[in-house]
């Protein structure tokens, strides 16, 4: 569930981690989804702990994160 090789958690910002912002270069993402989810990270702790999901904006990261 959790996705290897993503940005640590713990460096990104509020909106990054509410799928608002690009996790890579913190730029708001659009409206229109082209943007791409790069994986799932953990964060918080303990009973606050929870699944983020990380998007990358398009075309610029979500090429970079193309696999
Ligand atoms: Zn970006």
């Amino acid at each position: 569930m959790i996705t290897d090789g993503l940005p640590d958690p713990a460096t990104l910002n509020p909106l990054q981690l509410d799928e608002v912002a690009c996790a890579l270069c913190a730029r708001l993402l659009e409206e229109i989804r082209q943007d791409r989810l790069i994986g799932r990270v953990e964060v918080g702790q303990g009973f606050r702990r929870r699944i983020a999901e990380l998007w990358a904006c398009a075309p610029t990261c979500a090429e970079a994160v193309r696999r």
